[in-house]
């Protein structure tokens, strides 16, 4: 490990706007040390003063909303409005988890043959290391870290490269909300530095939301060690419209789903599977909706799409959208780069794909719309889950029973009805497949990194 720098670049102009110093390996070690003391502190805490200073951070992410989406914006590209909802929903995950904390920290006693005493306790472990990607800088910190501070578990933040701007401010927001160095840490390293953090004795576990490649690397890492993993990855997740759908409304959600965060999102509606009867009038409105979206200044309170959040990933994009083409998919709108400084995109809508077209079978991680002709609704379903992966999927159509009976059938972690997977606080959070293992939010994203303890007294 050397000592080097963390850049933050403006994908909208290119401009360098941060440079941050990572740690060489003494002030890893510094670090790790640190949390070992604030793990004793943090697990010292009754699980009300810890749901206290977890109440402090929800404010404090509302108090901050403006600087936080600004910078934010400037590191990532997000849309201004974008991350005001981040910050939204951000702040409702940790107020559900300082609400519900000692519900969830309760000891549950048990009747058992011979016990005067049987109980089961959750008790922390230790420091949990999340590894965390740019495309929702602050949703996917409060994701892991509010249920692991409220558990008692100290956490370690390694962040994505490109929004060190993101880490620092973030980590601020929790130190002063009284989380201190050692109970909240973040650690600018890179990627490489990984294994040796995840040998510590004081991590006890490690949550990776990103690729699949990343997620891999670090589920065998842990394994080998013996240390529990979540995994949050990828997905290809299909919206499918159904024959009663009505149009509009069908195209309303497919463009939210689709285009949101620049198409940036896990979850999005990569593949848009649409029964034959509807195809030629979704397609067109589709086009015609996408046509009217507004590129611009991600600050602007008009602009629907910015850019996308590095150069490098814009080009991979665009090399997967000419090997669609090689395939044979059309392009109706889109399909080029925006020659301007920065990393911009001509949002996208493919036709004539199918399995075996990359737009089919690998993630687009940016504006590109697939439209995919289903014969009917059996064949929608079936082509739905020919994916090695299963975030999530939305299924749009008038009939309610119907649709549900549909969504219901996906091969998924997470199923929507005419609704984009939108993620709440109440409702957990994750794939299966390939998607990867493990949920985040809810009581089921709660205790993933804790001790299940047995209690018995004869
Ligand atoms: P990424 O390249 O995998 O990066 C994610 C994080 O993993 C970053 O902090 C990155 O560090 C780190 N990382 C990369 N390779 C690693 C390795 N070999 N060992 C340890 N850490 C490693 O992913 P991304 O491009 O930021 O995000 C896009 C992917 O994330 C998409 O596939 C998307 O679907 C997925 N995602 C999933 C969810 C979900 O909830 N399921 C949510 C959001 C995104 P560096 O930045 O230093 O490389």
């Amino acid at each position: 490990m050397s000592r080097n720098t963390l850049t933050a670049v403006n994908p909208a102009t290119d401009e360098v706007i941060g440079q941050h110093e990572m740690l060489d390996e003494q002030g890893v070690r510094d670090k790790l040390d640190a949390t070992r003391r604030g793990y004793d502190e943090l697990r010292r805490l009754t699980v009300a003063e810890r749901a206290r200073k977890l109440h402090a951070v929800a404010d404090l992410i509302e108090q901050r909303q403006a600087d936080i989406g600004e910078v934010i914006c400037r590191e990532m590209g997000k849309k201004f409005s974008g991350v005001i909802a981040e910050t939204k929903i951000s702040a409702a995950i940790v107020r559900f988890y300082a609400d519900h904390a000692e519900e969830f920290m309760a000891p549950k006693p048990k009747q058992v043959p011979g016990a005067q005493k049987a109980e089961v306790v959750r008790d922390p472990m230790g420091a949990v290391l999340g590894i965390m990607p740019w495309n929702y800088p602050l949703y996917q910190v409060v994701r892991f870290a509010a249920p692991n501070l409220a558990g008692g578990n100290a956490c370690l933040l390694k962040h994505a490269s490109n929004v060190p701007g993101s880490a620092k401010l973030i980590t601020q927001l929790f130190h002063d909300a009284g989380f201190e160095e050692g109970t909240f840490t973040w650690l600018p390293v890179s990627s490489s530095a990984i294994e040796g953090i995840l040998r510590d004795p004081i991590v006890c576990g490690v949550t990776l939301t990103g690729s699949e490649e990343a997620g891999r690397a670090v589920a065998r890492q842990a394994g080998e060690l013996i240390k529990p993993s979540v995994l949050e990855l990828g997905g290809i997740d299909p919206l499918i419209v159904l024959d009663d759908a009505d149009v509009d409304k069908a195209v309303e959600i497919a463009i939210n789903g689709r285009f949101d965060n620049t198409g940036q999102s896990c979850a999005a509606s990569k593949r848009l599977i649409v029964v034959e009867s509807m195809v030629e009038r979704f397609t067109e409105r589709l086009v015609d909706q996408v046509q009217k979206l507004r590129i611009g200044n991600p600050l602007d309170e008009d602009t629907d799409i910015g850019p996308m959040s590095r150069k490098d990933l814009r080009d991979d994009l665009h090399d997967q959208v000419k090997r669609a083409v090689q395939h044979g998919a059309q392009i109706e709108t889109g399909g080029q780069v925006l020659e301007r400084p920065g990393a911009w995109y001509a949002p996208t809508v493919l036709t004539n794909v199918a399995p075996g077209n990359p737009a089919f079978d690998e993630e687009l991680f940016g504006p590109v719309a697939a439209v995919i002709t289903a014969d009917n609704v059996e064949h929608a379903i079936e082509l739905a889950n020919h994916s090695p992966y299963g975030l999530g999927g939305t299924v749009v159509g008038q009939d309610l029973e119907r649709a549900e009976a549909v969504a219901r059938r996906l091969d998924v972690g997470m199923s929507f009805v005419n609704r984009p997977t939108t993620p709440f606080d109440e409702l957990p959070f994750g794939g299966v497949k390939r998607s990867g293992y493990g949920r985040e939010q809810s009581e089921y994203g709660f205790g993933e990194f804790l001790n299940v303890r047995t209690v018995y007294v004869a």
